[in-house]
């Protein structure tokens, strides 16, 4: 790909995904907080995860409920206009997402999807999903679980949007 069609085509995407959003700091506050190492940007990765834990081969996506259609949330509504065109594109962002984890995972990488009402509602679930998904255990060991919570304290919820606050970039 030459260097004008990756402008072009990150012009598109930056329309559709901004970067460093509230809901992405917080899952990597909280990732950091838990001991974990990540790094950002991973344009060459299918689906161009949001996070990734090169050390536990573990690609995350925090997805916004409207555009990546999260099920039964009250963010996910349909437009009143236009409904057919909606229909398509959210059928096409879902096909795309579906594509984009079945290749990690033929890759072998570990996929988390955390949506933004997750991220934005309880640090502490979070912060358990996270960990269940990077250990692979689901919440079959506990203790390993409950050592990392302790060891490494989740910030409280009002402290988390506070960082969020300060670092989203919302001029993408
Ligand atoms: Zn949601």
């Amino acid at each position: 790909m030459d260097i004008f069609t990756r402008k072009k085509r990150s012009w598109i995407m930056g329309r559709i995904r901004s970067k460093n959003t509230k809901p992405e700091i917080i899952v990597r506050s909280v990732l950091h907080r838990m001991g974990y190492r990540y790094s950002l940007g991973h344009g060459k990765l299918p689906g161009s995860p949001d996070i990734v834990l090169p050390k536990h081969r573990t690609a995350v996506f925090v997805h916004g409920c409207f555009w990546h259609r999260h099920k039964g949330c009250k963010v996910a509504t349909m437009p009143k206009t236009r409904v057919g065109f909606w229909k398509k594109k959210f059928e096409r962002n879902i096909e795309r997402d579906k594509r984009n984890l079945c290749e990690l995972r033929r890759l072998g990488w570990k996929t988390i999807v955390i949506w933004e009402c997750q991220a934005l509602k309880d640090p502490e679930k979070l912060g358990r999903r996270l960990i269940d998904r990077i250990t692979g255990l689901n919440g079959c060991s506990k203790t390993s679980r409950k050592h990392r919570m302790l060891i490494y304290e989740i910030p409280e919820k009002k402290e988390l949007l506070k960082i969020a606050e300060k670092r989203a970039d919302y001029n993408t």
